[in-house]
């Protein structure tokens, strides 16, 4: 599903190439979508982000483009989550809202629904379709959220849906190419039940295309191993109370939203999709969008999933890398298999930053990275901007180590990392680095997870190792090179038959009120001078 002829370095230019070829007029429209089923994760950031590449690159081309996101809320409840999160998105356990209350809801859509968590929302589905409307706005993607419901409600689906129900004969033969045991008597029409409100329960007994309405009755079903009690209720309901199958759903929704492009996960290109494409085109008669299959990612190697709780959200993340990082990840070539490891994400921004210093000319790299640097820099980041610092991630975490702002700058301006005459909101950005650099060491409870004491702590050193101090003490006031620094204890341990280890150790003390720390040397020789000297002499 990738174009045929010349590729371009950013991925987005082929779909670009592809939407264009079929001259789409304008606006054109790229479409995401996700059923507001529980906490937001990142994987869903890929039917967003996708397509805003798409879009940007569109928009340079001169195209005007919509980016819409249904958030499918007509959906039902199918299982009970294992974990939600509230507006704040604050992660709780199922238990910490009224579990039994939302157990009654299962097989009622998501709009249906009362929140969770109380009035903040008006249903379950607003609350969760919220949340991942502010993680999109958290990374400033502009885009027009669609509830599904509400298409169905105006009236939008309704001459679609009385399209596939006057030809359903057609809508089982196509759906059976692509699924088992689809029966004879077969409505691809979905009611919600005017009694209990439940979806999943309902049976289609009869349709009436003169008053578009179908009859049903509500039965018990089986979602999931997990039995769901229909009413009895028999009823009558019309296509705005209720929904079309997501096979049909899909197709129907690229026709009334006039939708030209699309990206999806790999689950559905081989399932969806290929029925989208032959309902489309078979039943509907209109052409499919141009795909985009992206592959899925793991975050530390777990699969994320909303109904297991196995989630990372945007807002976590962002404690952790800047947006603009957040946003690189999702331009790489969505064809490829991605862990997003944070245990070392300072090497996924070490990577932000050689893309960024490559568009600037600043570093190396082969044909294809300068290329891709050049073209997709300016729609990763909000602005560009010459004059930005980045301080390098593991450096800021070292500085993280520190609590005194002023002494953090010092330590930067000593080390080459910001230039001396730096503006005060030059400095001040390139800083919040350093608070999400200490998160992270907090967070992975890694090497850079110390803090360097204010005062002198309290320790009691032998006469060796006082002696052996006022050495590096001595040695430190002729210069901070870390490595030299770092030499320096291993000579002087020697010199004093100390073991090694204890002299590291009596340095972790006086600087960290701990007995194990970064490499001391390297450390020592990033802060400042004076300050290292009367510590060592236990005079400051
Ligand atoms: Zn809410
Ligand atoms: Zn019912």
């Amino acid at each position: 599903m990738t174009a045929e002829g010349p590729h371009h370095a950013f991925w987005a230019d082929d779909i670009a190439d592809e939407i264009e070829a079929r001259e789409p007029t304008d606006p054109i429209v790229v479409k995401g979508a996700v059923s507001p089923s529980g906490i937001p994760h990142i994987g869903h950031l890929n039917e967003i982000l996708r397509g805003y590449y798409v879009a940007a690159v569109l928009r340079d081309r001169g195209h005007e483009v919509r980016q819409v996101f249904t958030t499918d809320d007509r959906d039902a409840l199918r299982k009970l989550p294992r974990r939600l999160a509230d507006a704040d998105w604050n992660i709780v356990d199922l238990g910490a809202v009224d579990a039994a209350a939302l157990g009654e809801n299962l097989g009622v859509p998501y709009s249906d629904i009362p929140d969770p968590f109380g009035d903040c929302h008006d249903s379950y589905g607003d609350h969760f379709t919220a949340l991942l409307a502010a993680a999109a706005a958290r990374l400033d993607i502009p885009v027009e959220v669609v509830a599904t419901t509400d298409l169905y409600e105006s009236g939008a689906f309704d001459d679609v849906v009385h399209d596939i129900l006057a030809n359903a004969d057609r809508a089982r033969e196509i759906l059976a190419r692509h699924q088992d045991h689809v029966d004879d008597d077969y409505v691809p029409f979905m009611p919600n039940c005017g009694s209990c409100g439940r979806q999943l329960t309902t049976r289609v007994t009869g349709v009436d295309l003169d008053a578009d309405t179908v009859d049903y009755e509500c039965v018990d079903v089986t979602v999931n191993d997990q039995s769901i009690p229909g009413c009895g209720h028999r009823g009558t309901a019309g296509f705005r109370e209720g929904k079309l199958p997501w096979r049909f759903e899909w197709p129907a929704g690229w026709q009334v939203l006039e939708v030209d492009h699309e990206p999806f996960g790999k689950d559905h290109a081989e399932g969806s999709w290929p029925s989208g494409v032959d309902i489309a085109e078979e039943l509907l008669g209109i052409d499919p969008p141009v795909p985009l299959v992206y592959e899925w990612f793991t975050v530390d190697g777990e699969a994320l999933s909303s109904s297991s709780g196995v989630v990372v959200t945007v807002p976590e993340l962002l404690e952790l890398v800047d947006p603009a990082v957040l946003r690189y990840f999702f331009a790489k070539d969505p064809n490829k298999q991605r862990n997003l490891d944070l245990t070392h994400v300072d090497q996924l921004v070490d990577e932000f930053d050689r893309f960024e210093r490559r568009y600037f000319g600043a570093a190396d790299g082969t044909d294809q990275e300068m290329a891709f640097a050049e073209r997709a820099y300016p729609f990763v980041v909000e602005t560009v901007d010459p004059d930005r610092v980045r301080l390098p991630y593991r450096f800021a975490a070292v500085l993280g180590m520190v609590e005194d702002r002023d002494l953090q700058v010092r330590m930067a301006e000593n080390e080459g990392h910001l230039p001396p005459d730096a503006a005060p909101a030059v400095v001040e950005a390139a800083l919040a680095r350093v608070d999400r650099a200490r998160r992270w060491a907090r967070r992975e409870d890694n090497a850079y997870n110390y803090e360097l004491q204010a005062t002198c702590p309290d320790v009691e050193l032998s006469d060796a190792e006082a002696a052996a101090l006022e050495e590096l003490a001595a040695f430190v006031e002729t210069t901070h090179d870390g490595d030299a620094i770092q030499a320096r204890f291993y000579e002087l341990a020697e010199e004093y038959d100390l073991p090694v280890g204890d002299l590291f150790a009596a340095g972790y003390r006086l600087f960290f009120d701990d007995t194990e720390g970064p490499r001391l040397g390297e450390f020592l020789g990033e802060l400042d001078q004076t300050f290292v000297v009367d510590r060592l002499r236990r005079e400051a």
